[in-house]
């Protein structure tokens, strides 16, 4: 499920448009790092100096696994990115650009919006203490005290 900005639009005024990201664009994605989720991603596009400035918006909710008891859990995401869309023809070494061919219609922007998404989730993420699927917190309990038993130096 494509999120398509119209290249033909008249963009001299800034336009705004909403999109619903839901579980199904989520899990869609190949080898997502997400389960689920409920976000909304506010899209501003206005012409600037160098070709069409995008400002994304993202926020919501994510379902992510736990990276202790690998239930699922929420992460809140909330993430602004710029993107600048440049017609190929003028092609420079820059970050964040999208180049499009001159004659380009419209332009999918969801591979991008997925990846901030996937950007903003914390690197480590787990429920709160005391929040985990309790049989895997006490099956990583006695898997932590077999460990710390079998560190301790042995006597002679
Ligand atoms: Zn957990």
């Amino acid at each position: 499920m494509p999120i398509i900005l119209d290249l033909r639009q008249n963009f001299s005024q800034p336009l705004t448009a909403e999109y619903a990201i839901d579980s199904k664009m989520l899990t869609s994605v190949e080898n997502s790092l997400l389960k689920g989720g409920n976000l909304t991603a506010t899209i501003t596009a206005r012409l600037a100096s160098k070709g069409l400035a995008l400002t994304i918006q993202t926020s919501g909710k994510g379902i992510v696994e736990c990276d202790r008891c690998l239930e699922d859990m929420e992460v809140d995401i909330d993430t602004c990115n710029d993107l600048t869309v440049l017609s190929a023809d003028r092609y420079e070494d820059a970050d964040d650009v999208i180049y499009v061919e001159q004659d380009r219609k419209e332009l999918d922007l969801w591979p991008f919006i997925y990846d901030f998404i996937a950007l903003a989730i914390p690197l480590t993420h787990s429920h709160t203490e005391g929040q985990c699927n309790p049989d895997m917190e006490a099956r990583l309990s006695q898997y932590m005290v077999t460990r710390q038993e079998d560190s301790e130096e042995p006597e002679d």
